[in-house]
């Protein structure tokens, strides 16, 4: 495997069922290193977890096996999922296969990475802001956010758990939806998916491979100002064509608008900090992980244990987390931000009574040169401006590769809505035969 672009962090096998048969059998999938695997280490990019190896697999692990895909290893990422280009990691930086200068985005960079490579077949990562649909977007491959209770937790590390889904990384639509296949369905482990069989609307024996058909005659593609707005131009355009293409295909487009998802990436930080703070309390050098070896009283070696475990851009998340959720400013942060949410996830819905997908770029920029947006965070957190809308609704969507601009990959971010994913599978195959 190329170790130049550091796209694992441990390889291990875990092997499939070699009686299984269907599209999966035989496949290799890298796995995210946040999503836990019995008997390997699972480190979520952190010094903290650096030994830690998980009693059990996450049910995505278990369901992959059990289709016949055979584990590959651990993929890097940004420490603990927060990050855009897998920068932030103890293990060190994932280059972009595309061009090695470059990240592969973030924060599931290395899964991405892997796939762009041909290390792996097929990747999972997490979504929690847009970690899926970022490197897919960056390394020039497909990668899939389902809508929240699609697809079981169980065993994903949390970062911030109301919006975050595991969701897979392909070199085509259809692989992406076939992966997907493999690993969706309620989990009596995981209370927050659903039963698509009780859902309105859904189709519990969907198969989203199947989908993959390229056929858009009729459907209607709305196209959000604001999500074009800021974005570089070269992006703009590639995108524009993409969209254009579909056109040509019998897709119908129409300009809408989507005016709260300016505050969505504030929304979502706000959000996503005050859960992280919460989620990360666990690691207190008593039951996971690392512990310093500090004399003293419990406060003094809970503090030492986490000012060495944790790097700098968790650290600085987890402050503004508990100061947001702390007496006195909860109301000023985090209930605006959840008044926020809830406006998103209403321009959302009255969108799709009139459209059936939502077109825009996956990320408003080309991948950055290593190195370059480490020391601006607020420039790396204004990156996500697309992708967070999406997990602050909890729907689902696809990048697919739009394009090359000067030797780049753009992605387009195709939008559907509640457990849509047939029709953005269906839409993202039209943009990919181009
Ligand atoms: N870049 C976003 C963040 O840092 C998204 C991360 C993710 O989806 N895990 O929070």
């Amino acid at each position: 495997m190329a170790a130049d672009i550091n796209a694992f962090v441990t390889e291990a096998t875990i092997e499939g069922d070699a009686d299984a048969d269907g599209p999966l059998a035989g496949a290799t999938v890298a796995v995210k290193d946040n999503i836990s695997t019995a008997g390997i280490r699972t480190t979520c990019g952190s010094e903290m977890l650096a030994d830690y190896v998980p009693p059990y697999s996450a049910t995505v692990v278990d369901r992959l096996t059990d289709a016949g895909a055979t584990i590959v290893g651990k993929t890097n990422m940004d420490e603990f999922g927060m990050g855009t280009t897998t920068e932030t990691s103890a293990f060190g930086p994932t280059r972009n296969p595309v061009d090695t200068d470059r990240v592969p985005g973030g924060s599931s960079g290395g899964s991405a990475a892997a796939v762009a490579a041909g290390e792996a077949d097929v990747a999972l990562g997490s979504d929690t802001g847009g970690s899926v649909r970022c490197p897919a977007a960056f390394c020039g491959v497909v990668g899939i956010k389902p809508t929240y209770g699609l697809v079981s937790r169980y065993g994903l590390i949390a970062y911030a758990n109301s919006l975050e889904q595991i969701g897979p990384i392909a070199g085509t639509v259809e692989e992406a939806a076939a992966a997907l296949d493999a690993i969706a369905g309620d989990d009596p482990n995981d209370g927050t998916t659903r039963d698509l069989a009780e859902v309105e609307g859904a189709d519990p024996d969907a198969s989203y491979a199947a989908a993959a058909d390229g056929d858009v005659d009729g459907l209607t593609v709305g196209v959000p100002t604001e999500l074009f707005e800021g974005a570089d131009e070269r992006v703009v355009s590639t995108v524009e064509a993409a969209i254009a293409d579909l056109e040509a295909k019998g897709a119908e487009t129409t300009e809408i608008s989507l005016p709260s998802v300016e505050h969505a990436v504030q929304a979502y930080y706000v959000i996503a900090m005050a859960e992280a703070s919460s989620n990360l309390a666990r690691f207190d050098g008593v039951r996971y992980g690392h512990r310093s070896d500090a004399d003293g009283n419990w406060n003094d070696s809970f503090a030492e244990t986490r000012e060495e475990g944790f790097g700098a851009e968790v650290k600085r998340r987890i402050l503004l987390g508990t100061y947001a959720l702390s007496a006195g400013y909860h109301d000023k942060y985090y209930e605006k931000a959840q008044d926020a949410r809830a406006w998103v996830r209403r321009d959302f819905e009255d969108a799709f009574d009139d459209v059936d997908v939502i077109a825009s770029p996956t990320m408003p920029v080309l991948p950055f040169e290593l190195g370059e947006s480490l020391d601006d965070p607020l420039r790396m957190y204004l990156a996500d401006a697309n992708t967070t809308p999406v997990n602050l609704a909890n729907l689902p969507a696809i990048s697919v590769p739009a394009g090359e601009t000067d030797g780049l990959p753009v992605g387009l971010q195709l939008v559907g809505p509640k457990f849509g994913e047939e029709t953005i599978v269906r839409a993202a195959s039209a943009v990919e035969d181009r």
